[in-house]
């Protein structure tokens, strides 16, 4: 059986409480049943001791009561609400005297019983509370003394607790279980409501927020903490949105552009130049596309974020002379030198081979590619407090104040219509923005327009001996 969790807490208190009440009823009754047969024996032992002063042995060695009369007074003779019975044998267990309310019935010695010990039996088929005491004169035991009460009424007492307890013992675990249900039921009343809320929600309406409850309790944040969860979702959403639609028009621009060029070719014949020259448009808008696809990748590829790039480290010096390896026919076409020569204290500096190499090539390419011509690349290393940072500096064109806010979108590209001929696709940053996310590593940017740009790049995840 499938237990509601409001059902479940009702049962978990009503578990507790049912031992509880069971240990309280269980010692009430015992404490009763002490006291009641604690006052029985007092009673019948006060009597046994009161009637054992009054026996005497007389000439002929036979026991009797100094004063019978006491014996055949009212309380021994009458039917009374808890008659004492008294009676009198001898050592070898004959019977000598008793009293009158014993009538035909006389009360039975108990040789397992030891002197003075209470003990329940019965007499004519009612239970009795006995206790057996020696008789002794002079030192000498000559007999036993018996004494009882009747047990009916203490017994009838017992009996009634008990089946109260037995009734009320059910009710009263019934009776909690309901009332802490319903306690329950409300106190859990605002999370059905988050359930409620978060079961309304879908991709189209994912503005809409939790209730907070009016009391600030463990349910108070968990309804913050929801609201705070689909912001994020919503504002993914939103990125995912954006990117998708920026993505789509950015692939579309060079195939609708290759598809014009081709049209115009197909209208008439052309001369060998023409053809040449339309040729030379439309590879180009190819590359651009293969470019603006393989960039797309690196972002879906960097959003994995697998631990397999998350952890490798390679030396940073090892890293930047590969990618300066690799950009050197770009920058030479440009004329553009790259200076980079570490001190030696870098060549233990290890970095994060996937995600370094990511950031410092988008970067550096940028370096090169918004670079003037006959101008300098330079790439500087530095080791502060907590960081491994990289300086990688241009003499370029430099970025608008008012865009440095912005370099890091997707598909972004500061004043792209004045510098036509720099070929970009505004994919570049964000990919390296992202790498820098999964490796926590910070980037800042300082820019004159005109004069220059230097990005910093710290890395505070790596590895150095010094
Ligand atoms: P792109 O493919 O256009 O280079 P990026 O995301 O790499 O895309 O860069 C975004 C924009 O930031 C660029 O279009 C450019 O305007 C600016 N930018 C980035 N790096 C530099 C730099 N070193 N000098 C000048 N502008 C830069």
């Amino acid at each position: 059986m499938k237990l509601s969790f409001r059902r479940r807490i009702a049962t978990y208190f009503m578990i507790s409480t049912a031992i509880i009440i069971a240990l309280v009823f269980g010692t009430v009754y015992y404490i009763v049943q002490k006291t009641v047969y604690y006052n029985l024996d007092k009673d019948v032992s006060i009597e046994a001791e009161d009637h054992r002063a009054k026996v005497e042995m007389n000439q002929r060695g036979i026991l009797y009561f100094v004063n019978k009369k006491h014996l055949l007074a009212s309380e021994h003779t009458q039917a009374q609400v808890n008659p004492v019975f008294i009676q009198l044998i001898d050592l070898n267990g004959n019977f000598i005297d008793k009293s009158p309310n014993l009538k035909q019935n006389v009360l039975r010695l108990k040789s397992t019983h030891e002197d003075g010990a209470h003990y329940n039996t019965s007499l004519n088929g009612h239970p009795i509370r006995q206790v057996q005491i020696k008789v002794q004169l002079n030192g000498k035991k000559v007999g036993h003394l018996l004494a009882a009460m009747s047990l009916e009424a203490s017994l009838m007492v017992l009996k009634n607790l008990r089946n109260t307890l037995f009734i009320l013992y059910p009710i009263i675990l019934l009776g909690l279980f309901f009332i802490s249900s319903l306690l329950a039921g409300r106190s859990i009343q605002p999370v059905v409501s988050i359930i409620e809320t978060t079961d309304r929600i879908t991709k189209k309406n994912l503005d809409q927020r939790v209730d907070l409850p009016a009391k600030r309790d463990e349910l108070y944040t968990l309804s913050v903490s929801i609201n705070a969860l689909l912001q994020r979702i919503e504002n993914a959403m939103v990125r995912e949105r954006q990117f998708t639609s920026d993505a789509s028009h950015e692939l579309r621009t060079p195939i609708s552009i290759l598809r014009g060029t081709l049209e115009i070719l197909l209208r008439k014949p052309r001369s060998a130049e023409e053809y040449h020259a339309k040729i030379q448009e439309s590879l180009t808008e190819v590359d651009r596309l293969a470019l603006i696809l393989d960039q797309l990748l690196d972002l879906a590829r960097n959003d994995e974020s697998t631990a397999f790039y998350a952890n490798e480290k390679q030396s940073a010096v090892k890293i930047m002379n590969e990618i300066i390896a690799r950009q050197s026919p770009v920058a030479e076409e440009q004329q553009v030198s790259i200076h980079f020569q570490p001190e030696k204290q870098f060549n233990s500096v290890q970095i994060n081979a996937f995600y370094g190499t990511t950031i410092l090539e988008n970067i550096l390419s940028n370096a090169i590619k918004y670079s003037k011509e006959k101008s300098e690349v330079k790439v500087d290393f530095e080791l502060t407090e907590d960081a491994f940072v990289c300086h990688i500096q241009d003499f370029g064109i430099g970025i608008e104040e008012e865009d440095l806010v912005h370099i890091f979108q997707p598909f972004f590209r500061s004043d792209a219509l004045k510098h036509k001929s720099i070929k970009g696709t505004g994919l570049g940053l964000s990919i390296v923005q992202k790498a820098a996310k999964a490796i926590q590593a910070e980037i800042s940017v300082k820019s004159e327009l005109g004069k220059g740009t230097v990005f910093s790049i710290q890395f505070h995840d790596f590895l150095s001996q010094s």
